[in-house]
């Protein structure tokens, strides 16, 4: 089976550094599923189609060419050949994005494109629905959590430069975000029943990469066991 690690969990878990890190870590590619699902948005926003309209969405979704490099120490996301790595982390995207993520014709699209990357594995993949629905033969999952007070804190780092965007605020529009992403009928983010739950609130982001690396070559040394036991039974 082709080592993919499913790295799921609410925003500000800790994710993106983690995922980025462990790909490192082991020389893996690196898939950031919620920038694509920014930049169908942001791509939403600048042809003025009303996000909070789903029929309206839905009639669009097909129409953006989004385009995400795996190399973990240079992310890359371009829309339309345009470099949209910095607009798509704005508070105007990233407070519109769960309106647009819950339209059944976007995640069809997008999930058939994150599953054509990952292809024969060898990726660390990020999201809310990667264990559950995108690979759900992962042989590594991760539900990552932290409380919602951490969360919001590294989030309010991210969003320094932002006007009003205090702690409270933040957290505020964090909780709206989880609710809508937590609630929606399509693919909400749900944690896998194999996946192995890790709470980041009281771990350095190097112990939460270390733990993630021992769950990968625990499920690598399982797959080459049982590998080597089929192969003998042939022989
Ligand atoms: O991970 P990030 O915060 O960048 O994700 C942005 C948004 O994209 C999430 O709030 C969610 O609405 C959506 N998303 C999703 N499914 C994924 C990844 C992200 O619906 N696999």
């Amino acid at each position: 089976m082709p080592l993919v690690i499913a790295m799921d969990g609410p925003s500000g878990s800790g994710k993106s550094s983690v995922s980025k890190g462990v790909a490192r870590a082991l020389g893996l590619r690196y898939l950031d599923t919620g920038a694509m699902y920014r930049a169908m948005t942001w791509w939403m926003l600048r042809q003025g189609v009303p996000v909070e309209d789903a029929e309206a969405v839905a009639a669009r979704a097909g129409e953006p060419v989004i385009e995400v490099g795996t190399d973990p120490d240079h992310p890359t996301i371009t829309v339309d050949g345009t470099d949209v790595s910095k607009p798509i982390r704005t508070r105007e995207v990233t407070n519109a994005v769960s309106a647009v993520s819950r339209v059944p014709e976007v995640r069809e699209r997008l999930v058939a494109l994150q599953r054509r990357i990952i292809g024969d594995g060898r990726i660390v993949v990020e999201g809310r629905d990667i264990g559950t629905v995108v690979a759900p033969d992962a042989p590594v999952k991760v539900f990552l959590t932290a409380s919602e007070e951490i969360r919001a804190e590294r989030r309010a780092k991210e969003l320094a430069a932002e006007p009003g965007a205090t702690l409270e605020v933040t957290q505020a529009e964090q909780a709206r975000r989880d609710r809508l992403d937590s609630t929606r009928t399509a693919s909400p983010l749900l944690k896998a029943a194999d996946a192995e739950e890790i709470d980041s609130s009281a771990m350095s982001l190097e112990e939460v990469i270390a733990a993630v690396v021992r769950l990968a070559e625990s499920a690598t040394e399982t797959t080459a066991a049982t590998t080597t036991r089929a192969e003998e039974r042939t022989q």
